[in-house]
């Protein structure tokens, strides 16, 4: 007897499917992401790549050093984690992938002027 679950695949037991539908979540982005990252912060307070410019301020993000474009095995591997402020993070993430995977979120001001910046002259 199918259910109504095997029926929306047409015959194909894609049952758990329908209960675990990707979301941001599914990108990585979750509870555990944003437990991680505030473990991590606590460990590493200050912006990592502000620091090497000689600036202290304070880290809001954990960043990705090589960006991970979906790979989860990169994404949760612990080298390549930096702390960052949201200023250098939403820098870098125009600068390597036009919007760190947050391309359904309209953008700030802020965010805008840079991507037009970066997209220009530059
Ligand atoms: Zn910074």
């Amino acid at each position: 007897m199918p259910n109504k679950a095997t029926q929306f695949n047409n015959g194909i037991p894609k049952v758990q499917f329908i209960d675990n539908r990707p979301s941001s979540a599914g990108r990585g982005y979750g509870v555990r992401w944003q437990k991680y990252s505030r473990a991590f912060i606590k460990k590493h307070p200050l912006c990592e790549i502000c620091l090497k410019r000689g600036i202290t301020t304070a880290a809001r993000c954990v960043d990705h050093i090589r960006p991970h474009k979906g790979d989860m095995k990169l994404f949760w591997e612990k080298s390549n984690h930096q702390s960052a402020c949201i200023p250098c993070n939403s820098r870098k993430a125009a600068m390597e992938e036009g919007g760190f995977g947050y391309k359904k979120k309209p953008e700030t001001s802020g965010e805008r002027i840079l991507r037009l910046a970066m997209a220009g002259s530059m």
